[in-house]
């Protein structure tokens, strides 16, 4: 017999559990995923979405999904709460009613084949202590369940993504410190900055879904931030399309959100030639070669991406623009935007990074 292994041996009981009620429910459409919300919702008419992932211990984009789900196979109803319009209030219909008794049957069935051959004295023994590292186990989780942070948001935009309206959301912090930053003050976060109720954003967004047709992630960098991703289920099981503008800095953050379908368009934005990063961005020395797996990520993607350099004349020259192109060598769109230089000389080197990138042109959003 093999060594006990609590967390594999637990990982093995989940995923045999799951392919136990994938099977029974296959009937009524729904999964395994689905079942813990719908046994809550039934056991607590009326339980509102944040209790469910405090006692699930679920992230909001899951409930979300699930939740949707339940609700277009007319499982269960989402009523805002007669209390707090603001929130919602799910209760089971008569159609989830009427199948609940042969949900318990099932449940019961499962719990009885695992039971099998072991005293019954031993199963009261292993639940109560089962129960109490879960509890363990959940008081952790709870502590690191950080969500998203935003500092600004720009409600209504029709630039940022190409031909959609937007609304723009903004993260604080970011790992480079360029002398021009724009927004420094979400850069440099001041002791006192208080960060916008996700619960507004969250009530803006559902509110807004079809007016507004995408979301824009700018910062700071929000891809430094891998609490995002969960942020990002979310906005996508509402339908919105995602724009994310990053420094290219976290190409590992951003290969996850990308391969998971959580993201529509990349603007990449581009400091500097390689030789040059550094100086622009206040960090010495600087190495490139994240920023190169970031570029090699989008082009190898299935996803719409363009890169944006804004163009000072203290740091760039038509050598270092063109250097840039060559660097980036893609057909892509490149827009250029002028710091402090001249557009009839942007325009004069533009001409001359064609060679490498047919694409670009005078324009840009930093
Ligand atoms: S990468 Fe962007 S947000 Fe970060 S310091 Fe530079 S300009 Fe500011």
């Amino acid at each position: 017999m093999r060594q006990s292994d609590l967390f594999m041996d637990s990982s093995i009981l989940y995923r045999s559990t799951q392919k136990y009620f994938d099977k029974k429910l296959q009937d009524y459409h729904l999964t395994y995923a689905q079942l813990p919300v719908l046994i809550m919702v039934y056991e607590k008419e009326g339980i509102s979405l944040q209790e469910i992932a405090l006692q699930g211990v679920y992230d909001k984009g899951t409930i979300t999904k699930n939740v949707q789900k339940l609700e277009s196979l007319g499982f269960i109803e989402v009523l805002p709460s007669k209390k707090d319009k603001r929130s919602k209030e799910l209760y089971t219909t008569t159609q989830a009613k009427s199948m609940m008794v042969d949900i318990y049957n099932l449940r019961m069935g499962w719990w009885k084949h695992l039971n099998s051959n072991i005293p019954s004295e031993l199963i009261d023994r292993f639940s109560d202590l089962f129960l109490s590292i879960t509890e363990n186990a959940k008081s952790l989780a709870d502590q690191n369940d950080t969500l998203i942070q935003f500092y600004d948001h720009q409600k209504v935009n029709l630039k940022e993504y190409p031909d959609h309206i937007s609304t723009v959301l903004y993260t604080g912090g970011c790992n480079f410190q360029c002398s021009n930053c724009p927004r420094k003050d979400l850069v440099f976060l001041k002791q006192n900055q208080v960060e916008l109720p996700l619960s507004d954003i969250e009530n803006y967004l559902e509110k807004r879904k079809g007016m507004i047709q995408a979301v824009c992630i700018k910062g700071g960098e929000p891809c430094m931030h891998p609490e995002l991703g969960s942020f990002l289920v979310y906005v996508k099981s509402l339908g919105y399309k995602v724009l994310i503008e990053t420094n290219g800095s976290y190409p590992e953050n951003l290969q996850e959100w990308i391969l998971e379908g959580y993201v529509d368009y990349v603007r990449l934005l581009i400091k500097n030639a390689p030789d040059a990063y550094e100086e622009c961005i206040g960090i010495h020395p600087y190495d490139v070669s994240k920023i190169n797996k970031t570029i090699q990520i989008l082009k190898e993607s299935n996803i719409e991406y363009s890169y944006v350099t804004t163009v000072y004349s203290k740091f760039h020259s038509q050598e270092k623009l063109v250097s840039i192109s060559k660097w980036l060598s893609d057909n892509t769109l490149y827009e250029i935007k002028s710091g402090d230089v001249d557009i009839q000389q942007l325009e004069d080197w533009i001409s001359k990074m064609k060679v490498y990138m047919p694409n670009v042109r005078i324009g840009g959003i930093s």
